[in-house]
This record gives structure tokens, C-alpha cells and sequence, in this order.
């Protein structure tokens, strides 16, 4: 799937460029052109992709702090700049268009439902946002303001892919030690579904194609990835546990979004050597996925790949009830109500137990 990413505040310029960098490693090219924005100059200066700063009028290149409503602010302030920033670079052969941020801060947090917006109004393709909710053990300013981020976000965007910060964690780093191993295994896992239905050089028996990406992410709302990967023998026969059991552990362990499970749609991509898919493995792991998920449109197809290893991606499309986005929503709206009470500031209403959406 051909895409243009745009990639807001820290976390949004951080990804953005680890996508790029691992697409160009891999030689796929579905990442057509990417470009950081931030209101923070500090955060721009070590990234290899162009950049671009908004919002000096306002902070002095020197960020936003916490205040997402600033960076929301400032977003609809430089809208007309970032578009013209993108022209040229979103052009016919973009299949979709992706804004990469990090809810729990400020400039991705408010830019990012805003830049959504401003990019419906003009382009054909899908808008999507590949938001990362915080971790649990990062406070509650992050809670807060990823809910009314991911709140809006929902609204605004094509669909929202969620990353929760403590999914991808190896176990014996902290949040803050482990961005960089996160960042990575968001690039790869991320950058191999991109990928998916783009490379067909060893023509498999069923291949994805951008199409099946984009209709499973049609039921907008949020969506989620699970992504698994184990050794594989060269006879594909042999291969049968493997694959279903692949996509197994993809969905009930390897989810950026733990526990989402039910969704309106999936899509099941296995990647690797043609020779070592097994077809019966992929179906049995398809009819398991309708069961698991209760999805009544369960895509799938391969994913041709050279390596020695099998891997199994599960795209979830439409998963806004899960149980982890519930507590997250709770988490958040009590973070946000905590807040508010504490500023005691008339104008921050916060009505229902209902999180309030940023514009
Ligand atoms: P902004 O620059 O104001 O948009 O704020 P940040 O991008 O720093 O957003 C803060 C949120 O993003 C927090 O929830 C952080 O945990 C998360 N975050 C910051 N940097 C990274 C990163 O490199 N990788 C990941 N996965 N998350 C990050």
C-alpha cells in the first residue's frame, strides 16, 4: 500500500522516520514521502526526514509543554502551511495517507485530529492516524489528554490504528528505556503490513493487495495489529501447527492494542517464503480468526518474503469495544476529571463522565 506519512510531535517525528528508514532498508517503497512536523525545534533537529516547525509565533520553536489544546491551537493556526508543505508529496499514486503521533503529549495530541481533518477536506484517499496511547505507568496529563485526543481522533479520521505503549515493550525496560526497541518493532510490524501487497517478487498463491488493507480498516473507529513470528520448515506441510498457532499468539499475545479481540473486520497476512506457507495452515488460522474475532469479513492472503521464518500479522479493523480501550477510556476520563477539579477552571467542563472532545 502506497503511503505518505506525516508525523507529529516527538513520538510522531520518532516513528515516522524509523518507518521510513525500515521501509528503505527493505527495499518495499510503500512509504512514497514523509515529513515531520513539530512545534518544538529540539525535536526536529536530529531526524534524517524533512521537517518542518509550526507555530513560532506562538512558542518560540521551543514546543508546547503538556498543552494539547495549544497544539491543537496551533495546528488549525499553520493548516494552510503544512498543507502546502505536503503538496507535491501526496500525489496520484498515494493509496493513503498516514498521521503518526503519540495521543499522550501535546503537539501530536492536538495536532493530530486537526491535520486529520484539514487532510479529508482535500484528499480522496483514506486519512488515517497510527495514534500510540501511553503506557500505564506514564501519568495522568498523559491519560487525560490521550483520551480527549483519541476521542476526537476517532471522529476525525479514516481509522485510528492504536499502539499501546506497554504492547510492544520487551519486559525489562521501562517505557523510556524501551522507545527506541518500541519504535523498532512498531517500524517493522507497521512497515510490514504497509508493505504487504507492494512486493511480489516471488509470486505467492495469494497475494495481498492494498485493496484488502484499506476495506478492513473500513469500518473506521479504531483498529489494531497483532503480529507473531516463529522458525519454519522448508516443506510446508510441515508447517500447518506453525501458521495456525502464529495466528494465534498475533491475536491473544501479540495485539498492539492487549486484549482487543472482537472486531467488525480482520485481515490475516503470512509472510515468508511461498514454499513454506502451508494452505491448509492458513485456512484452519483464517476459520479460527472469524470464531476468535466474530468477524463475518476475515481477508487474508501472503505475503512473499525471503527468510527462513514464518510470520503472521493480524490487522483488526473496528475494535472500539474492546475490554483495554474501555479501562484505557476510564483511566483517561478520570485523569482528565482530576485535572480540571484541580485548575478549577470555568471554561474546562467536563460533562457525564464523558471525555471532552478537543474542538
Ligand atoms: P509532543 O511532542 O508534544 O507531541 O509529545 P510526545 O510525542 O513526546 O508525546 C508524548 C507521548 O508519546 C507519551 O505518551 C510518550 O510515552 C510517547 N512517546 C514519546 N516518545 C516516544 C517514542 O519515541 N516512541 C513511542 N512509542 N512513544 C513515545
Amino acid at each position: 500500500m502506497k503511503v505518505v506519512l506525516i508525523g507529529l510531535g516527538q513520538a510522531g517525528g520518532k516513528l515516522t522516520q524509523a518507518l521510513a528508514s525500515y521501509d528503505y532498508e527493505m527495499g518495499f517503497d510503500a512509504i512514497r514521502d514523509a515529513l515531520a512536523v513539530n512545534t518544538a525545534e529540539a525535536d526536529l533537529q536530529p531526524l534524517d526526514i524533512d521537517t518542518m516547525l509550526i507555530g513560532q509565533d506562538r512558542v518560540k520553536g521551543h514546543g508546547v509543554g503538556g498543552d494539547n489544546e495549544l497544539g491543537a491551537e496551533i495546528m488549525q493556526s499553520a493548516a494552510t502551511e503544512v498543507l502546502d508543505g505536503l503538496d507535491g508529496r501526496i500525489t496520484s499514486q498515494a493509496e493513503g495517507i498516514f498521521v503518526v503521533a503519540g495521543l499522550g503529549g501535546g503537539t501530536g495530541s492536538g495536532g493530530a485530529p486537526v491535520l486529520a481533518k484539514e487532510l479529508k477536506r482535500i484528499y480522496d484517499v483514506p486519512v488515517y492516524v497510527l495514534g500510540i496511547l501511553p503506557g500505564r505507568s506514564e501519568g495522568s496529563i498523559y491519560q487525560a489528554n490521550a483520551g480527549r485526543s483519541l476521542k476526537t481522533v476517532a471522529r476525525e479520521a479514516d481509522a485510528t490504528l492504536l499502539i499501546d505503549n506497554d504492547a510492544w515493550q520487551s519486559a525489562d525496560e521501562s517505557v523510556e528505556e524501551g522507545f527506541e526497541t518500541i519504535n523498532q518493532q512498531i517500524a517493522q510490524r507497521v512497515g510490514l503490513l504497509l508493505a504487504s501487497g507492494e512486493v511480489i517478487d516471488g509470486v505467492g498463491e495469494s497475494v495481498v493487495d492494498s485493496s484488502e488493507v484499506i476495506n478492513t480498516l473500513r469500518p473506521g473507529g479504531i483498529a489494531a495489529l497483532g503480529y507473531a513470528s516463529a522458525k519454519a520448515s522448508e516443506d510446508s506441510a510441515e508447517n500447518i501447527n506453525t501458521i495456525t498457532s502464529l495466528a494465534r499468539n498475533a491475536l491473544l499475545t501479540g495485539t498492539s492494542l492487549p486484549n482487543a479481540v472482537k472486531a467488525e473486520t480482520a485481515l490475516l497476512v503470512i509472510a515468508g517464503q511461498p514454499e513454506r506457507i502451508s494452505r491448509k495452515g492458513v485456512e484452519r488460522a483464517r476459520s479460527w480468526l472469524e470464531d476468535e474475532t466474530g468477524s463475518l469479513e476475515v481477508r487474508g492472503g501472503d505475503f512473499p518474503l525471503e527468510s527462513d521464518r514464518l510470520a503472521a500479522l493480524v490487522l483488526l479493523g473496528g475494535v472500539e469495544r474492546s475490554n483495554r480501550l474501555q479501562a484505557f477510556l476510564d483511566r483517561a476520563a478520570e485523569a482528565y476529571e482530576q485535572a480540571t477539579e484541580q485548575q478549577a477552571e470555568p471554561a474546562a467542563t467536563f460533562q457525564n463522565d464523558e471525555l471532552e472532545d478537543l474542538f
